[in-house]
Parts: C-alpha cells; structure tokens; sequence
C-alpha cells in the first residue's frame, strides 16, 4: 500500500514511529504508576505524572475489531484492505489503529492472533500487524 499519510514526528511521537527500525515497537509507559500511554502524550492519562518513557512492548496482540476498506482514498491505494483496532498483549487498555497484512482480507476476523510487523515510509516505520499463525501454518505444511 503506498502513499500513506506519514504523521509528523516530534520527540514525544518519534520512538513510537521510528522504533521499527530497530524492530520494535515502543509504547509510551508512566515510569510513575506505570500505566501507558497511546497515542504518545507527554503526560500520563492516568495519573499525571509526567515521568513517561517509551517501553518496548513485545508486539503481539489480537484483533478487538476491524473494517474492510474497499475505497482508495488516495491514488495508487491499493484495495481492500483491513483497518483493524488492535489490543496488545503487554500494554492493557492500549489499542493500535492499523492494517493487516499478509493475508486475504477474508481471513481476518475479531479475536485473531496478530504480530506486529513494520513498513517503512521515508523516516516513519509504520506498525502494522500479521496474524501470528501464519508463520507456524507454513513451516507446518
Ligand atoms: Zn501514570
């Protein structure tokens, strides 16, 4: 999928969308109550404190809910596509906007197994997720 909107990148912003290239994908936790904190804030949501850090989470996850999109809403989009809301594991009440890849779009569904896997776009490695199992399927065949 090209010609995505790229976010603009600030300090409070930058791990989260740059991380992939270390491969990770960092998450913004208070170091105070240790709640985190998405989208990135330089205040914790929970408790105000302004001590956050981004914390690399391990990237796995599940499909809470998700839409087919069949619009290109700009030029060369390909379509459909999966617009998913996406639950992490290690960082509760954090959900990820964000697209499926890697699979048929019919192959999606809520409660899916998904793992984070990165596209980068100039200096943004966007998050984007793939179902856990596909991986195991292939190696099992
Ligand atoms: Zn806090």
């Amino acid at each position: 999928m090209a010609n995505r909107m790229l976010p603009r990148l600030d300090t409070i912003n930058r791990p989260f969308w740059t991380g992939g290239a270390e491969g990770k994908l960092n998450i913004m936790q208070c170091r105070d109550c240790l709640g985190f904190v998405h989208p990135p804030r330089p205040v914790c949501r929970h408790c105000l404190s302004e001590n956050v850090e981004p914390k690399a989470v391990s990237g796995a996850g599940v499909v809470d809910t998700f839409t087919i999109n069949h619009q290109p809403w700009m030029p060369g989009m390909e379509v459909p596509f999966i617009v998913a809301r996406v639950a992490l594991d290690d960082a509760p009440a954090v959900f990820l906007t964000t697209n499926i890849v890697g699979c048929p779009v019919n192959e999606v569904d809520i409660g899916d197994r998904v793992r984070v896997t990165f596209l980068q776009q100039d200096d943004v490695w966007l998050p984007l997720f793939e179902k856990a199992d596909k991986r195991e399927k292939v190696a099992a065949k």
